[in-house]
């Protein structure tokens, strides 16, 4: 797989060095997610009023693109509004599922955008979206509980 070297080097640091990958106490939901075809795992707590996204955190296994890409969304969305945060993720899911064409906003996605060159990987869009279905899936979940 060949990326464009700065973004390969932005998703070799998240990998090495990972925010918020320690799993905080009393989360207002938990999800776990897997993907299958590469073998990625991670368990997400998320801390939420029903407005914003208080705190984020996670845990995990798997390959360099789905770990690296878990750390900048949990990043990326702490702080921000529910409906926020939700366009957020359906934007790096558009970028994502492109196939190249949707080179991403950086002022919306921040380090999200490092992983645009997935999109040319279909059997990576998986891993690259892992953290972010998680995310969106965490939601949901604590808006119906
Ligand atoms: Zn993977």
């Amino acid at each position: 797989m060949e990326l464009d070297s700065l973004y390969q080097e932005v998703i070799l640091e998240h990998y090495k060095r990972p925010l918020h990958k320690s799993l905080k106490a009393n989360p207002t939901i938990q999800v776990q997610h897997i993907n299958t075809s590469c073998g990625d795992e991670i368990t997400l707590n998320l801390h939420t009023d029903g407005k914003t996204v208080q705190d984020i955190s996670w845990d995990g296994i798997g390959c360099s693109i789905s770990q690296a890409s878990t750390s900048v969304v949990s990043d990326l969305v702490r702080g921000k509004s529910i409906d926020e945060t939700l366009a957020i993720i359906d934007a790096f899911q558009s970028m994502i599922q492109s196939k190249g064409a949707d080179t991403g906003n950086e002022e919306v996605l921040g380090d999200g955008v490092a992983f645009s060159g997935v999109s040319k990987f279909p059997a990576r869009v998986k891993c690259a979206l892992l953290g972010w279905m998680a995310t969106k899936d965490a939601i949901s979940q604590s808006m119906t509980k």
